[in-house]
């Protein structure tokens, strides 16, 4: 199968033929539909965070089952599925303290470069790491039963695929970490992929008040789409001092989407007094955030969310149902769709900050 893979830290990533493995027990095997570039891959390229290369990046991803593990019995070849890097075990410790995002168990949760599911064709000897358990950027992937979610074949699959990562993050940021209450007031700071699902996350669970912070005048607007009902230029002057203006004193509940110690701090220094501040973006490996310790006085709470602290199995089918039913904006968020081959100018576009999300298609597979 063809694979676009990571070689080099910073060079474009190479189309070649690369060998995917059968099924084993536990294991499913699908048909790549669609999958959204990320951020992180983004971080990855760039080498932030290492990586056994070669490898294939990709992890927000859909497609169709193509065969299963002698033990699957939730899926069988031609269901409709949606991926997820938060693969779980389900009985560790962990799980079963019902914080299955966060599950390490080595049994499923392979670090890159230990599973032996990918290796280049014509030089059977090289292992191609498998970067999140997934490795979307490819016409097929080969991933443990619990990284799939079945879903209602009348999905748009290349719609689907973002709800794998930058929606389930962002909507689960608002539903299950911090548990936005209707009527209340809410800022996002950034307004990607996952901020623009902070904000219809936001919508869906009854915020009064979405205020929508960004430096690009092009993704406020696309916020005030989402459903933002004001919007905050951070170019143009303090966004803290804008926010505390407008709220009269701060907000309920501040979502940082970004990634940096500048924005984290800001959105604490939005709280009103029993605010709580979730952090979303991925920091660099080395950051630290300095915080006004009297403010913990003030009952000023910060909270980290990983991958919206989500339930796989239970939020993507509800996302299914929210995009079915108008309340989920998903085809606003896709502004490229793209093949394999050019996956490269995807990234560019996605440097340039002029997309909110660019999905590689591959035509024919889920009637797509
Ligand atoms: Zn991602
Ligand atoms: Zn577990």
């Amino acid at each position: 199968m063809k694979a676009a893979v990571m070689e080099q830290i910073g060079a474009p990533l190479a189309i070649r033929e690369v060998n995917i493995g059968e099924p084993g027990p536990h294991e499913v095997r699908v048909r790549t539909a669609a999958v959204g570039l990320c951020h992180s891959d983004l971080h990855m390229l760039h080498g932030i965070y290492p990586l056994p290369l070669p490898a294939v990046l990709g992890h927000e991803v859909s497609g169709v089952v193509e065969a299963v593990g002698s033990q699957v019995s939730g899926l069988r070849a031609g269901d409709h599925v949606v991926g997820c890097l938060s693969v779980y075990c389900g009985h560790c410790k962990i799980c079963s303290a019902g914080h299955q995002v966060l599950c390490q168990n080595p049994d499923v949760k392979l670090p890159p470069g230990k599973a032996d599911r990918l290796r280049l064709a014509g030089n059977p000897d090289q292992l191609v790491s498998q970067v999140f358990n997934l490795s979307g950027f490819a016409e097929q992937i080969l991933v443990h039963e619990n990284a799939l979610v079945k879903i209602r074949d009348d999905m748009p699959l290349d719609r689907a695929a973002l709800l794998g990562c930058a929606v389930i993050t962002g909507t689960g940021a608002v539903f299950h970490s911090a548990k936005v209450q209707p009527g209340s007031t809410v800022v996002v700071v950034g307004c990607g992929g996952i901020g623009l699902s902070v904000i219809n996350g936001a919508a869906i669970a009854g915020a009064a008040r979405i205020i929508a912070v960004d430096r690009l005048p092009s993704k406020l607007e696309m916020a005030r789409q989402f459903g933002a009902t004001d919007v905050v230029d951070a170019s143009q002057g303090d966004a803290v001092a804008q926010v505390m203006s407008l709220t009269n004193g701060g907000v309920e509940f501040a979502f940082e989407c970004i990634g940096l110690k500048e924005t984290a701090e800001q959105c604490y220094a939005m709280l009103a007094p029993a605010g709580v501040a979730t952090v979303i973006g991925l920091f660099r490996p080395d950051a630290k955030i300095e915080l006004p310790a009297l403010d913990f006085l003030r009952e000023k709470r910060i909270q980290g969310s990983m991958m919206g602290s989500n339930r796989l199995s239970l939020d993507i089918p509800r996302l299914v149902e929210f995009y079915m039913q108008g309340r989920l904006r998903l085809d606003e968020l896709i502004s490229q769709r793209i093949s394999l081959d050019n996956i490269n100018e995807g990234f560019n576009a996605m440097q340039s900050g002029s997309v909110a999300r660019c999905v590689v298609t591959f035509p024919g597979v889920g009637g797509m």
